[in-house]
């Protein structure tokens, strides 16, 4: 697959959410050379004429001096992008945005990428600042088959470990939780001391998208009847809550997507 890059200038870089609990949202990219194959944000391809997703990335080249903006309330970076993709350590917008964005704004930053190590001296400069990684556990042929572009596992955690010896806050976003493939008893033992607290997301499947329920059906079909069989699922869902309550973390949640958007506390 190709890869494109397209450079816009944006009107505004601070978005107001809808996601709770955050205010607001920001995306200096669009798009993502990750490629993850259940990525929910590739329903911005309907409004982008660039092509499927994983294969384009918007820049938005003013971001910088759009970010200087004081805006009050949380601040997440990013929601349809990854702010330290592979072009992030040529380009270095990213660094530029933090460069320049106003260092009372409450910052959270979600990522999969250890590039965002790099930054570490500005993101000292916030007056409240976070760093979530997304983990998932997937390895070998599940790595492959459902985001093979990303960084490995192991390199996240380590990046996690770096981060808060650096006493910056963190936390583990365990996600998308896949029946039988993501082991999220192992990656707690993993995190718990490296992490402030958890989230916890199971696969929201329509927003996966077709392809992907299809992967899911041919390549791992249990996992598929555990998220499409309804006792099933609620099974899961309980047995999940138990095992994460025995283990006693810190967490928001567990967001589940099952019938609209729910988010059940253990
Ligand atoms: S890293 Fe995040 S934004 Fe990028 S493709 Fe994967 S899930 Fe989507």
């Amino acid at each position: 697959m190709g890869f494109e890059v397209y450079r816009i200038k944006a009107k505004s870089i601070y978005t107001k959410s809808r996601i709770p609990g955050v205010d607001y949202v920001i995306n200096q990219y669009v798009g993502c050379q990750f490629a993850c194959k259940y990525c929910y944000a590739k329903f911005v391809c309907k409004w982008k004429p660039y092509g499927e997703w994983g294969s384009w990335v918007e820049i938005k080249e003013n971001a910088p001096e759009l970010a200087r903006k004081h805006v009050k309330g949380s601040v997440v970076m990013s929601s349809i992008s990854d702010p330290y993709q592979p072009l992030e350590g040529k380009l270095k917008l990213t660094r530029r945005v933090l460069r320049y964005m106003d260092k009372r704004n409450e910052l959270s930053i979600l990522t999969k990428s250890p590039l965002i190590l790099r930054d570490i001296d500005i993101l000292k400069l916030f007056r409240s600042v976070e760093v979530g990684f997304t983990l998932n556990s997937f390895e070998g042929r599940e790595k492959r088959l459902i985001e093979p572009l990303t960084p490995p596992q192991k390199s996240r955690i380590n990046a996690l470990k770096k981060l808060s010896d650096e006493e910056i806050k963190t936390y583990a976003f365990i996600s998308p939780i896949i029946p039988h493939l993501t082991d999220v008893e192992s990656i707690i033992r993993e995190t718990r001391d490296l992490v402030d607290y958890y989230f916890f997301e199971i696969l929201n499947l329509s927003a996966s998208g077709k392809e992907f329920e299809a992967l899911l059906r041919e390549n791992f079909e249990e996992s598929y009847k555990v998220m499409t069989v309804e006792k099933k699922f609620w099974d899961f869902v309980k047995e999940l809550r138990e095992m994460i309550q025995k283990l006693g973390v810190k967490t928001e949640g567990i967001e589940i997507h099952k019938r609209g958007w729910e988010l059940i506390k253990p």
